[in-house]
């Protein structure tokens, strides 16, 4: 059997190119006569690849001058520490946390550990989660210390098509399952990050975009947590995960050759309104989420006849579509249509999903 089409949520599937070209180079890097996972982080080579890697983030998503760019370990999870970690300066400060899923559940929790003044301008859990708030709802705190939003909610398929308004208070968005899926101007946030499994590259490394002011608020951290130091030391403060970040800079790469994020978007766009189109027309499929909140990415969707839940799964993965499976707290399946997903990967599931109706429906 052959590549499949993989709609896992994350790690997820990366683009044929770059695997190819990684095959390529595993065993003699450009000459160097070693692989990547082998050679010096110190090395001129390798020194290449990170700060290629950091000039194509730069470059993709118009990172402005005064933001810094970090290759960090712990995935998104210890974003949801550092970030109060390092923002907040005061135990009772205020931080605001809009509430849209799982993720940014979790990630309030962990500012629960640094300050009893986490707050929430809006959350959608009353209505599980189907739609993201608008502006107007957001009862956000003038003098909190940030505002933290989910740009994608992996789990339950919403996106954010705005960016929140928050005048001063810098916004600061785990956008792990959105990151480079569509043009975002990065001066209206004060703080981005991602972890890279979904849309960058591989697990092991994430991704932050941080605003000069906002480093070194806080004093007195372990050196391996604190943006400051770790901006000090270019992201090598200790060894970083080499591989990971060297895989990054080949999919960035990737995405400049197919045009630039906005290329990138344009192509979400069409694969994202074929299948909600196909599931919202079909009778037989449907899709719990606000139309105007429906995330790009991943796209939940439900058979009105749900005993056939494990039949449909079985029968996709035997066509070769796998990891369809939904979330426990959804139930039903989830397509993730991530950058790397081709066009004819979600029309192949389009094709199933109206064979697999015909047949049951
Ligand atoms: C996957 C995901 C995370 C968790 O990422 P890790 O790198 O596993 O810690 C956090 N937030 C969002 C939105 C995600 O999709």
């Amino acid at each position: 059997m052959g590549r499949i089409h993989n709609f896992s949520a994350g790690p997820a599937v990366l683009p044929q190119e770059v695997l190819e070209q990684a095959r390529d180079e595993m065993l003699d890097y450009r000459g160097s006569g070693m692989s990547v996972m082998e050679m010096s982080h110190r090395s001129k080579e390798y020194l290449a690849i990170i700060e290629g890697a950091e000039q194509l983030v730069r470059e993709l998503m118009g990172v402005p001058a005064n933001y810094k760019i970090l290759f960090q370990q712990g995935g998104a999870t210890l974003q949801f520490a550092m970030v109060p970690m390092n923002l907040l300066t005061r135990p009772d400060q205020i931080a605001d946390y809009i509430l849209t899923g799982s993720w940014s559940k979790k990630a309030a929790k962990e500012a629960k550990l640094f300050t009893s003044g986490v707050r929430h301008p809006a959350s959608s859990e009353k209505v599980n989660f189907t739609r993201i708030p608008r502006q107007e709802e957001l009862q956000l705190t003038p003098d909190a210390a940030y505002v933290h939003m989910t740009s994608n909610n992996t789990i339950f398929g919403t996106e954010y098509f705005y960016t929140p308004a928050t005048g001063n208070v810098p916004l600061v968005a785990d956008m792990s399952s959105n990151i480079l899926s569509r043009p975002v101007d990065v001066s209206l946030f004060g703080l981005i990050y991602a972890g890279a499994q979904k849309n960058l590259g591989p697990s092991g490394v994430t991704l932050v975009i941080v605003r000069e002011d906002l480093l070194g608020r806080k004093g007195g951290l372990p050196s391996m947590l604190d943006y400051k130091v770790q901006v000090e030391n270019q992201s090598m403060l200790n060894t970083p995960p080499t591989y990971a970040i060297y895989i990054l800079g080949l999919v960035l790469q990737w995405v400049k050759k197919q045009g630039g994020v906005a290329a990138i978007e344009g192509r979400n766009m069409r694969k994202a309104a074929r299948l909600y189109d196909a599931i919202d027309q079909s009778g037989f499929y449907l899709c719990p989420t606000e139309k105007e909140s429906r995330s790009r990415m991943n796209v939940p969707f439900t058979l009105a006849k749900a005993e056939l839940t494990d039949t449909f799964l079985a029968e996709a993965k035997k066509a070769g579509l796998v990891s369809l499976k939904g979330h426990r707290s959804v139930g039903g399946m989830r397509a993730s249509i991530y950058n790397a997903m081709p066009e004819s990967g979600v029309d192949a599931l389009i094709a199933f999903m109206r064979d697999f109706q015909a047949r049951h429906g």
